[in-house]
């Protein structure tokens, strides 16, 4: 698996190390809610509670078992967060980790994405892809994981390619 290289070992990320991921995932939330207003209030409203949702889904799943469990991780308001949700859990952070963390971006994206394709929406659709994918990009490869002190994880630059 193709990994970045290691820039640093942060223990805890503010602004200054993550303003770039903090932009475009504000963005990618925004640019989603405008297209679920297609489907007028009941779309908008799905769309906030898939995200509430999504939040717990990586609580419960990945970030209890984070070493980031406390404190700013390279995303907002997750391993900042999942203390006041979950109790810490064993420290175990694997492929199931990560599964449960797509699952919850699935959750985040559904709704914008079947409202894409069912009204072809191109040109804001192709921003809303475009913006998602340097989000995916900026913290795969420059923000986050290049920072991360999740040895465990299998994305991090410790683990053998
Ligand atoms: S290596 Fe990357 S994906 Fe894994 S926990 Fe760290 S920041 Fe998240």
């Amino acid at each position: 698996m193709l990994r970045p290289n290691r820039k640093d070992r942060l223990h805890a990320f503010d602004i200054k190390n993550n303003f770039l991921t903090v932009l475009l995932l504000t963005a990618v939330f925004f640019a989603g809610f405008i297209i679920s207003l297609n489907l007028k209030i009941p779309g908008a409203v799905s769309y906030i509670l898939c995200w509430g949702i999504s939040y717990l889904i990586l609580f419960m799943g990945t970030c209890r078992n984070c070493v980031y469990y406390g404190r700013k991780c390279p995303i907002p308001l997750e391993g900042s967060c999942v203390s006041y949700f979950f109790k810490k859990g064993e420290n175990q952070f694997g492929y199931i980790s990560l599964l449960w963390a797509t699952i919850a971006y699935i959750f985040r994206v559904c709704i914008p994405v079947y409202i894409i394709f069912t009204e072809q929406m191109i040109t804001f659709g192709a921003f809303y892809f475009f913006m998602l994918a340097m989000f995916w990009i900026v913290h795969l490869c420059f923000t986050g994981c290049p920072n991360c002190v999740n040895y465990q994880c299998p994305l991090n630059p410790e683990q053998e390619n």
